[in-house]
């Protein structure tokens, strides 16, 4: 019997019912390929449920998706909705329950594709933002005293653990050895003198362990000016999670449409599922239209596959998905400049596995 996953999928609001349809049908087509199969299993929660019924997902959400070996999420977002409410009612549960303490978003420019910049490197950019996803400047812990007065005052901590950075540091080496060697870790320990001076320590020592990869350190004004300025110095960079917050949609943003980028929540253990994503939300203005670019959606896909440990399925999405964006003559959405349907630019990424 050959190999199966089982895979929640949960479509989510607006372009995410369109675009994961799309992504599925292009991974089962890849899965097949190579011998494996995908056992999806869908859940229609999102905003519009949140806007029917007053949640946006059952009580017993996350006990259904425990069992899965991987997430498929496209995007909740629905005008009106407040964003606190996807986050606090779907995306943060989640990323909770399932200890997914990576935010993984690849940085790479793609042929066809023109990015943000005109540098003479901006065509060489290969990286990947690894943000630190559970804990750190994120925290509950604070509060406001004197409210209404004079005196007034807002008070907001954050927590940063030895095991916490020591975990987020290992997976970007262990990311970085099978890569190029390198490791740029955003700090600002000049400014925040307690939390950043403890995050270089830590990035110190786990870098001992890993001597054969080169390391350097940047505080994160000037890191955001080199990501403009010098991308290509970059293969991996650590951050915490506001910087990484910060970074990981900078990055996106400097290698061209928005309709592409991928993203990933990882539980590196693989204890509990991890969850795919792309960088993109459930952009109402196009919705329903049938023109949203799918590659974003598809990407992530590549990256569960990747997760799964079905690496060269992974690199076949990916081979794709690159063919066809350097291709002049393949259908684009209008996000790139072109007129196709997202449907057209399914059928090319098929079409380009299939052969
Ligand atoms: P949300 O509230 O869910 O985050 P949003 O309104 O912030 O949604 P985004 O999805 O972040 O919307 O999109 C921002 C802009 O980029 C929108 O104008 C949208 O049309 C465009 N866009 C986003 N994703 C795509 C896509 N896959 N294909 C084409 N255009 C896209
Ligand atoms: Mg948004």
């Amino acid at each position: 019997m050959s190999k199966s996953y089982s895979i929640a999928v949960i479509p989510g609001d607006g372009i995410g019912r369109e675009v994961v349809p799309a992504a599925q049908a292009v991974l089962d087509l890849c899965a097949s390929r190579f011998g494996f199969s995908l056992e999806w299993e869908e859940f229609d929660w999102s905003c519009e449920r949140y806007v029917k019924t007053g949640s946006m997902m059952p009580e017993d959400g996350l006990d259904r998706l425990r069992p899965a070996d991987g997430i498929f999420l496209g995007a909740v977002g629905f005008p009106g909705v407040p964003d606190h409410v996807s986050l606090w009612g779907l995306l943060i549960p989640i990323r909770r329950a399932f200890d997914q303490y990576i935010n993984l978003r690849p940085v790479k420019s793609l042929k066809g594709v023109p990015g943000a910049l005109s540098s003479p490197f901006a065509d060489k950019i290969d990286l990947c933002v690894v943000r630190e996803n559970s804990e750190g400047e994120y925290s509950e812990i604070g509060g406001r005293i004197n409210r209404g007065r004079e005196d007034e005052a807002a008070i907001q901590q954050s927590v940063f653990t030895r095991q916490g950075c020591d975990r987020v540091m290992r997976y970007a080496f262990d990311l970085a050895e099978r890569r190029s060697r390198r490791v740029a870790s955003a700090t600002k320990s000049n400014g925040i003198i307690h939390s950043m001076p403890f995050w270089d320590e830590r990035f110190d020592a786990i870098a001992n362990e890993y001597p054969e990869v080169e390391t350097s350190r940047y505080h994160i004004d000037i890191l955001t000016a080199h990501f403009v300025r010098h991308p290509e110095w970059f293969d991996v960079v650590v951050a915490s999670n506001l910087f990484g917050d910060i970074l990981s949609d900078l990055g996106p943003a400097l290698v061209g449409s928005i309709g592409i980028a991928p993203g990933a929540n990882i539980n590196p253990e693989r204890r509990h599922p991890s969850m795919f994503e792309p960088v993109h939300g459930s952009a109402p203005d196009i919705a329903g239209q049938g023109v949203a670019n799918p590659i974003g959606q598809v990407w992530s896909g590549a990256m569960m596959l990747e997760h799964l440990g079905e690496p060269e399925a992974a690199r076949c999405v990916e081979a794709a998905i690159e063919e066809l964006l350097a291709d002049p003559s393949a259908p684009r959405t209008r996000d790139l400049g072109g007129t196709a349907m997202l449907r057209d630019v399914t059928f090319a990424l098929k079409s380009i596995i299939s052969h």
